[in-house]
């Protein structure tokens, strides 16, 4: 056993301090003059006083507990914990981008422009669509810019329809963002084979239906094959497509949602294209739309004018209006770039493929230890359900945990909700054989353990610093600040 460590409040001592900076030579305001007075800190924030390795090694102990994809391999369905270039987080940090601000002269930021630009077409040109939006920060606000824009639609031409359509297959975020947007949803069910049960779908498609929001391939890793059909009926009542693209990594260069009749699509650059995803950290989800849509795009558009110079157009005077701040996250638009260029069209693809393969790979291997609920084969990502565990006390939430003692992260687990115990397995692109046989063995060796010594599976995690922790309770009351009393 190691000593504990003290920690970093019990290292305070009165005075140390972590930084060493010249005498201060510029005259300070008086911060009673400069703050509201109803603002200004009644007594000093209680902060340890430590020195600069002691806060160092203070943050490295605590990055290490975290589990990323550095760390490890991580199959989190509908999530795509992929690797992503290092160089494109170099790239990033460029001067030209990470130092320029968006309110400089058009004349001085052209490079930045350019590559806007060029990935507004890119992803306009990968999922079928006539012009793509890189304003919203994420895939929900994504969805959220979409339904906006299917709203200014659907007024334009003198209608009010007030429901959007959702399988129960549907990520949580869609009926959130419908509703947020100001819509009801309904929902339909999937049928046996996992797919939109068309007979509900009809029955619920009608003169007030806004839109139908779908993933395809949907949250079970299985392709809509009657997709044409499904846009006919919803595009016969006069309502739009939506595509949610959160996860393009079974269909880039290989099937476009704009060809399958979708009519406003969003990414999730940070689960797609590079930028590592989770952690809450930025991201980005653009919105392409098709032609009778573009009017309403969010403002300002990046335009390249007749001299061929790149500016901001902000004469759109049907745009619902700007929804974030300046131009995007502009540092995850550029790794974005980054990654398109590297692959290119033939790369992209490739990364496709061999996502597909990887997921089938272990689906098939996986198969015989697990009840499968729709056999067949996937797109990137399958699901399993766990219910067999059930006959030994054991959950799917146990194997879970289990999984981390011997370095994994676990995969999606009770999504989607119309699987019982459901385990949703990604494995993506970047993985070797090796990596997946040994992840392979790992769940059969648990599957063994449940039949064998149930107990030392529901007391798992053995290895990790922190052990089961009460969810609900940590996000019913969050305590967001430390116990200190700061
Ligand atoms: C992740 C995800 C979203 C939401 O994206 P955020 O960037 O987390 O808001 C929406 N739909 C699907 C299918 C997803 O996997």
């Amino acid at each position: 056993m190691k000593p504990e460590k003290a920690l970093i409040f019990e290292m305070s001592r009165p005075g140390r301090v972590a930084y060493s900076l010249p005498e201060c030579d510029v005259t300070e305001i008086e911060t009673s003059s400069a703050i509201p007075e109803a603002m200004l800190r009644r007594k000093p924030a209680e902060l340890p006083e430590v020195c600069e390795v002691d806060v160092i090694r203070h943050y490295t102990e605590l990055s290490r507990r975290n589990f990323g994809i550095d760390n490890g391999f991580y199959p989190l369905g509908s999530c795509t914990m992929k690797y992503n270039p290092k160089i494109n987080e170099d790239v990033a940090r460029f001067a030209g981008f990470a130092k320029i601000h968006p309110y400089q002269p058009e004349e001085s930021i052209q490079g930045a422009l350019e590559l806007l630009y060029t990935l507004q077409n890119d992803l306009a040109a990968l999922t079928g669509m006539e012009q793509v939006t890189l304003q919203p920060a994420a895939g929900a606000h994504g969805e959220w810019t979409g339904l906006m824009l299917i709203r200014a639609y659907h007024e334009s031409r003198g209608e009010t329809r007030t429901k959007v359509i959702v399988p129960d297959t549907s990520h949580g975020t869609n009926p959130a963002s419908a509703t947020v947007a100001g819509f009801e949803t309904v929902t339909v069910p999937s049928d046996a084979e996992g797919m939109v049960d068309l007979e509900a779908l009809r029955a619920a498609v009608g003169s007030d239906t806004a839109a139908l929001m779908l993933t395809n391939p949907n949250t079970l890793g299985l392709f809509e094959k009657r997709i044409v059909e499904i846009a006919e009926i919803v595009h016969d009542a006069g309502g739009l497509l939506y595509y949610d693209g959160a996860n393009s990594n079974a269909i880039m260069g290989i099937a476009r949602p704009g060809d399958m009749g979708f009519d406003v699509v969003h990414l999730n650059l940070h689960k797609t294209m590079s930028t590592p995803h989770g952690g809450g950290g930025p991201g980005a989800g653009p919105v392409g739309v098709k032609r009778e849509l573009v009017p309403f795009l969010p403002r300002p558009t990046v335009i390249r004018r007749e001299d061929g110079r790149y500016g901001w157009d902000w004469d759109r005077p049907r745009s619902i209006g700007r929804v974030k701040a300046y131009s995007g996250n502009f540092g995850i638009l550029v790794r974005a770039y980054a990654y398109i260029r590297t692959y290119g069209p033939e790369g992209l693809r490739r990364v496709s493929e061999l996502a597909v393969l990887n997921a089938n790979y272990m689906r098939s291997r996986l198969s015989p230890y697990f009840d499968v609920p729709y056999p067949g084969v996937c797109k990137h990502e399958f699901v399993l359900s766990g219910k067999r565990l059930k006959e030994h006390g054991v959950r799917t939430l146990d194997a879970a945990k289990r999984l981390l003692d011997f370095g994994y992260h676990p995969p999606t687990i009770y999504f989607p909700l119309n699987v019982e115990e459901c385990l949703m397995i990604e494995p993506t692109e970047t993985e070797s054989k090796e990596t997946l046989d040994a992840f392979i063995e790992t769940m059969i060796r648990i599957v063994r353990e449940a039949e064998t010594d149930p107990q030392l599976v529901l007391n798992a995690p053995h290895t990790t610093a922190v052990k089961r922790l009460d969810e609900a309770t940590a996000a019913r009351k969050p305590v967001l600040n430390c116990s200190c009393g700061v």
